[in-house]
């Protein structure tokens, strides 16, 4: 049995844990939009070297070459037992375009898996990480607090909070992860095949729901 999935999560929702996790226990690889953009390019082959064009000029590759590459990619005998597609599609476009191109290949998705995690929950998970601004060692005040509040262990310097992890910073990727993914979800949801997985949970715990839902396709 093959298992073509498409995950949806937020940054921070554990996605790419579950996607690795999915990858071991049921030998499907992960096809992502760069892995499979530097392979084709690295390959040569006529759409690599299409989208090597679009690439070099710094320019959006065109959904139709990124489904031309999606086309060679599951056709490779790595996929015969299925994939998992992560970060793709990212829009409404995107996402017609795999259908047409599932039903030109005559394959089908099986599911979209929505790892759910609750707006706070991330934002917490996401801005709560410091770094020592002295040896660079990182800690996490939830999971992997220093000993002392606000002090490295290791060479007594302060923390700090990186750019990339303060609310202000991790909100605004959230809520532009949001916008995009919305319609995702509303368009798997209206041809029911979006599960949706509580990810609010142990890494463990998450990965036995992803287990249910797929052993029952
Ligand atoms: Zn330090």
């Amino acid at each position: 049995m093959a298992i073509r999935i498409i995950l949806l999560g937020a940054p921070g929702s554990g996605k790419g844990t579950q996607s690795a996790r999915i990858q071991e226990a049921y030998g499907v690889p992960q096809i992502s939009t760069g892995d499979m953009l530097r392979a084709a390019i690295a390959e040569g082959s006529a759409v690599g070297k299409k989208a090597e064009s679009f690439v070099k000029s710094g320019a959006l590759v065109p959904d139709d070459v990124i489904l031309d590459l999606i086309r060679d990619r599951v056709a490779k005998p790595d996929a015969a037992k299925g994939f998992i597609f992560d970060g793709f599609p990212r829009s409404l476009p995107q996402a017609e375009g795999l259908d047409r191109l599932f039903t030109e290949t005559g394959m089908s998705l099986d599911r979209a898996l929505l790892i759910d995690v609750p707006y706070e929950r991330i934002l917490a998970r996401m801005t709560s990480r410091r770094v020592c601004g002295n040896c660079g060692a990182v800690y996490n005040v939830i999971t992997q607090p220093p000993q002392k509040d606000g002090v490295c262990d290791r060479c007594g310097s302060a923390l700090v909070q990186r750019e990339d992890d303060t609310v202000e910073t991790v909100r605004h990727r959230l809520d532009v992860y949001e916008a995009n993914t919305a319609p995702l979800i509303e368009y798997y949801r209206k041809r029911d095949l979006l599960s949706v997985v509580p990810g609010d949970a142990g890494v463990d715990q998450v990965f036995r729901s992803v287990q249910e839902i797929l052993g029952a396709l």
